[in-house]
């Protein structure tokens, strides 16, 4: 199926109905076409960059869907201001996806999504309720109802998920077990910026001093890592410590760390094993994120 070179968007022009998207789809399954997914939010960086290549280079076909979903954002969050730059997204889109057959950029509108009040809602229990889901209780049941969503718009295939969004990633992959989707869900590594600071579309809201404070996020995990790999046990030793680094940083307002088990994502009391530590913390209007892992 695949042309290695031949990259081409589809007809250079962004898909933006979901039977124009189908109709493409059908051709693509009917040549038994292997078919890669990443579901972005637009403003697109270096770390969408690297979920596109990874599907260019498994998959023939690539979809990027670039859909700002409202279900996933609170009444007081920043939907109306989201950053967008749509030929900007296109051009970076092109350039990683040029491995593939073919990429289909599906911009789909609000309406075009959501014709009618959306009844029908996906929630993945215990999962969504700490952390992220704690700060932002109806964020995960509008991201798992937009990637249910376009899961079954798409049909099988090969998504990939950055592991940026740890909590999020685990999300999906439950999801996806338990409504028994036809899709093999790839968390892919966090693309960084040479001084530890996590790529995000929202970094474009962080004004000087924000921006030089943010690698802080980045210097909590390192000591949490540092920590657990000197020897401490006790998980809140981990998380006194890492919260006493970023309260360090002026410009920072902590919101939460985590030491928690990487799979059921609870807290850890005790650390004998592999755990996920997480961090978030507002810098000006950017509610900023991070995780890493970290060995005994
Ligand atoms: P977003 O557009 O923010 O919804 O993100 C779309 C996808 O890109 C999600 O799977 C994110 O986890 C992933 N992503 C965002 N930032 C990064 C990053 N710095 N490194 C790797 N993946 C990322």
């Amino acid at each position: 199926m695949s042309t290695p070179g031949a990259a081409a968007l589809s007809s250079g022009t962004p898909c933006s109905t979901i039977l124009d998207l189908r109709q493409q789809l059908w051709a693509v399954e009917s040549a038994g076409g292997l078919v890669g997914f990443v579901p972005t939010m637009g403003y697109l960086h270096a770390g969408h960059s690297s979920l596109i290549r990874s599907a260019a280079s498994d998959c023939d076909v690539v979809v990027v869907s670039i859909f700002v979903n409202p279900l996933q954002f609170a009444p007081t969050e920043d939907l109306s201001v989201y950053p967008r730059d749509l030929s900007r997204d296109l051009e970076l889109i092109a350039e990683a996806g040029a491995t593939a057959d073919r990429v289909i950029v599906f911009t789909p509108t609000v309406g075009e999504m959501y014709p009618s009040p959306v009844l029908t809602e996906v929630s993945v229990g215990v999962l969504s309720g700490t952390m992220e889901g704690a700060s932002r209780p109806t964020h995960f049941t509008g991201v798992a109802t937009v990637v249910a969503k376009l899961f079954s718009i798409i049909g099988p295939c090969r998504a990939y998920f950055g592991e940026k969004d740890f909590q999020q990633l685990a999300i999906i992959e439950r999801m996806v077990t338990d409504l028994s989707m036809p899709i093999e869900v790839v968390g892919c590594p966090i693309v960084r910026e040479t001084d530890g600071l996590a790529l995000s579309s929202r970094n474009i809201y962080l004004g000087g001093s924000e921006r030089a404070g943010a690698p802080v996020l980045r210097a909590a995990l390192d000591e949490g890592v540092r920590l657990i790999a000197s020897g401490t046990r006790d998980a809140d030793d981990v998380r006194n410590a890492m919260s006493e680094v970023i309260s360090g940083e002026a410009s920072a307002v902590l919101d939460y760390v985590e030491v928690a088990d990487p799979r059921s994502l609870a807290p850890v009391d005790q650390i004998d094993g592999e755990v996920r530590l997480f961090v978030a913390a507002a810098f000006g209007r950017a509610r900023l994120i991070d995780n890493c892992s970290a060995t005994p």
